[in-house]
């Protein structure tokens, strides 16, 4: 079966042979210097100021952003389930939390933001997903971020780039908090969240909040190459294994590069077939498509063609389907991919079998690939 759900994702299997190494302990030099390693690879990765390592899922960071930047109100955007998840985690601390709400396929606007930012000047945090997982959408994050610092530099930037990081080259000039997590475009089995944090993010953290999450105890030992509790140790070994893997399949920007013509190609190839993108402006990290066949397809995907992809939640469960672009992806596994797809279509009756997917798939990315190294 093809894992091709956006989370979790596949592990390659190099890194699943390195978290099969003996246990270590976690106060050791041994320890100590695959931490720094691996550390030192994410700030490559981040471009970020600081790097913290969390033993928790991605909302334990987005909770631990959250509660030790922002002191008064949140300004949340919310296109989707994880965006709604920033303004619950204000409230349940006790913040106060403005939001902007969306249907599922809408970006935010910067004009929105301004405004609602001038429109309350308690506001001392913005938390926004870079890519917002619930229906595949794309944020304008760094235009976002830079508009609001014009107003406010004070004003905190929690970009949730879980589904972003690793797909993409961010621009962190004017975000203060980029978060990741392990189980998506990380390729780690879940359990593992990063921040990565500006120099203005750690002074606004200052004592930090809280225990487990407080974030001041975190910055002061991993600087040390530790952790305040046990490391995650197996994840972080498997971690410096995925950022090894990376760098032998031809480094970071080639991931990336081959991951934004792959989700173009991908979603030309559906639209050929008829079917419609779901989002505005569409992430790079999944291809989602809404249909009244959605259920039927993603159901014939499974049990029909081996292939296993997502579908909505809430009120866009049975209405949406969304395929992984996320990790280290042959090409040629896609085109599985968009062939069942195709197939599916054919078996409810919807048109006939023509191979119009593979064929315009392999034309669209390759056409991608080919100009990009002709430059
Ligand atoms: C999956 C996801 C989360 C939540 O992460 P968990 O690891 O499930 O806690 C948050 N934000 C985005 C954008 C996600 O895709």
């Amino acid at each position: 079966m093809l894992l091709f759900t956006p989370g979790p994702t596949p592990v390659p299997e190099s890194v699943r042979l390195a978290m099969a190494t003996p246990t270590l302990h976690h106060r050791t030099p041994e320890f100590e210097e695959i931490f720094k390693e691996t550390r030192e690879q994410l700030f490559k990765l981040f471009t970020t100021d600081e790097i913290i390592m969390l033993a928790s899922t991605g909302t334990g960071a987005m909770e631990s952003a959250v509660t030790n930047l922002c002191h008064d109100t949140l300004l949340s955007i919310n296109s989707g389930k994880f965006g709604e998840r920033f303004g619950k985690i204000a409230l349940a601390h006790g913040l106060k939390n403005v939001e902007i709400k969306h249907e599922w396929d809408t970006p935010a606007t910067v004009e929105e933001v301004v405004d609602a930012v001038k429109a309350n000047p308690s506001v001392d945090a913005l938390a926004i997903q870079i890519s917002e997982s619930a229906g595949g959408l794309r944020h304008p994050v760094e235009e976002i971020a830079k508009a609001v610092k014009e107003i406010n530099s004070d004003i905190m930037i929690i970009a949730d780039g879980i589904t972003a990081v690793g797909v993409e080259r961010i621009d962190v000039t004017h975000i203060d908090c980029l978060i990741a997590g392990s189980q998506k475009a990380l390729m780690l089995p879940p359990g593992l969240a990063i921040l990565g944090l500006s120099n203005k993010a750690v002074e606004r953290v200052g004592a930090g909040e809280g225990y487990y999450f407080n974030l001041a105890s975190e910055i002061k030992k991993q600087r040390q190459n530790t952790t305040a509790y046990t490391a995650a140790t197996t994840l972080i070994i498997g971690l410096r294994a995925v950022l090894q893997e990376i760098e032998v399949n031809g480094g970071i920007e080639k991931l990336f590069s081959d991951t934004s013509s792959r989700a173009k190609a991908t979603r030309f190839a559906l639209e050929a077939l008829g079917l419609h993108s779901y989002p505005q402006t569409p992430a790079r990290s999944m291809t989602t498509i809404d249909d009244e066949n959605a259920k039927e397809i993603r159901d014939l995907l499974k049990t029909d063609f081996g292939v296993n992809i997502a579908g909505g939640q809430d009120h866009l469960k049975g209405k949406i389907f969304r395929i992984n672009q996320m990790g280290l992806i042959e090409p040629y596994e896609m085109v599985a991919v968009v062939t069942a797809v195709e197939l599916a279509l054919a078996k409810l009756g919807r048109r006939d079998f023509d191979g119009t997917a593979s064929r315009v798939f392999h034309e669209e990315y390759f056409k991608l690939v080919l100009n990009k190294e002709d430059k």
